[in-house]
């Protein structure tokens, strides 16, 4: 993949915008507003690079584009391949040389592409490596739509994800703007039609976020990171949740589930010693009880730097086993790639969707 080599300073983007900016703009221009729909099918269909490769536009028009706009691309700087699984780890450089990661994984016929959000994090999660690095900046819609469509061409033929989730770098919510404009761009039939049943967003529970996501009535899926099943130890482990804690997070997921029509996806990290205990699974199993929920188990992944431990096979098959009582499946979890991705490997699962 090649960066765009032009100088953008005083280009647009067209890259990032919706159908409704890209007609305004294309007025702007003094263009006809159909314009702004064949250059999303060029941009998103056909995904071109260039406006030479826009033959149906006239010549005119394209030498204008050149000198007003510009049509991103992410520069890829390495790509790790895991010796564990088919997992790929891919680095890119933005054009400010921030740097982000991107992830590609296979599960049987998904081919699932994980996006980060943020350059770094804020919310400082105890056992995440990301929130050990800080915050950088929030990405742009073209930055996020750019890492599925940077690894699609990557794939090369033409090949397509069948599910993207927003859960690499950085918390989703707090990029709220962005994240929904790359949401819509993504299930956008003019855009790059993945279905919204096939996209899901992790938060750590941002509960006044959960419920404008609710409200905007998007459909594709969320996922709710708790962690812990008392205020006391979620403290501990998500400083967010002196802001928003369980008793907030969890009614605002409810809501969401009730609002949209679909079950919220609960991630418990397990951590040995910490919130593994069997009183912590039938907490859990209580607190969600009237939560219409789906509940993923991740043993935790071992990171340098973090004195949290995995806990023992057995204990996590005790904790599942209770867990059993409230969910019919509770499937456990091993994070993708765990020798590759550990920047933001906790909650980057191997993602089943029900569809
Ligand atoms: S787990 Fe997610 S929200 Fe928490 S610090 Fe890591 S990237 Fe941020």
């Amino acid at each position: 993949m090649n960066i765009c080599l032009m100088s953008t300073e005083t280009k647009i983007n067209l890259k990032g915008l919706e159908l409704h900016e890209l007609e305004k703009l294309v007025q702007q221009w003094g263009q006809e507003r159909f314009r702004a729909r064949q250059l999303m099918l060029w941009l998103y269909h056909k995904r071109a690079t260039n406006f030479d490769e826009m033959t149906d536009i006239a010549k005119s028009f394209r030498a204008d584009l050149m000198e007003k706009a510009y049509i991103s691309q992410l520069k890829l700087i390495t790509k790790t391949k895991s010796a564990i699984d088919d997992t790929v780890k891919y680095l890119f450089e933005l054009q400010d040389g921030n740097r982000i990661e991107s992830v590609l994984m296979y599960d049987q016929n998904r081919v699932t592409v994980c996006v980060s959000t943020q350059v770094g994090c804020a919310q400082g999660c105890v056992f995440c490596a990301t929130g050990m690095m800080g915050f950088a900046r929030n990405l742009t819609s073209a930055e996020i739509i750019d890492q599925l469509m940077g690894i699609e061409a990557d794939l090369g033929g033409g090949k397509k994800a069948t599910n993207v989730v927003f859960m690499g770098m950085g918390e989703p919510l707090a990029n709220y703007k962005q994240t929904m404009k790359a949401l819509r761009l993504m299930t956008d039939p003019e855009g790059l039609m993945v279905a919204a049943r096939k996209i899901t967003v992790s938060t750590l529970g941002l509960a006044p976020k959960i419920k404008a996501f609710a409200n905007d009535g998007l459909k594709v899926g969320l996922a709710v990171s708790l962690n812990a099943t008392t205020n006391e130890v979620r403290n501990r482990l998500m400083p967010v949740n002196k802001r928003y804690p369980i008793e907030e997070v969890l009614p605002a997921a409810k809501e969401w589930a009730l609002k949209i029509g679909r079950r919220v996806t609960i991630e418990y990290v397990l951590i040995r010693g910490v919130n593994d205990s069997p009183d912590d699974a039938h907490r859990l199993c209580q607190i969600l009880h009237d939560v219409p929920s789906k509940l993923n188990l991740i043993p935790f992944n071992e990171i340098e730097g973090s004195s949290f431990q995995r806990p023992e096979p057995e204990r996590v098959e005790e904790f599942r086993e209770i867990a059993a009582s409230r969910y019919y499946v509770v499937p456990v979890r091993l994070s993708r790639g765990r020798d590759i991705v550990a920047a933001c490997g906790q909650l980057r699962t191997q993602y089943r969707m029900e569809t």
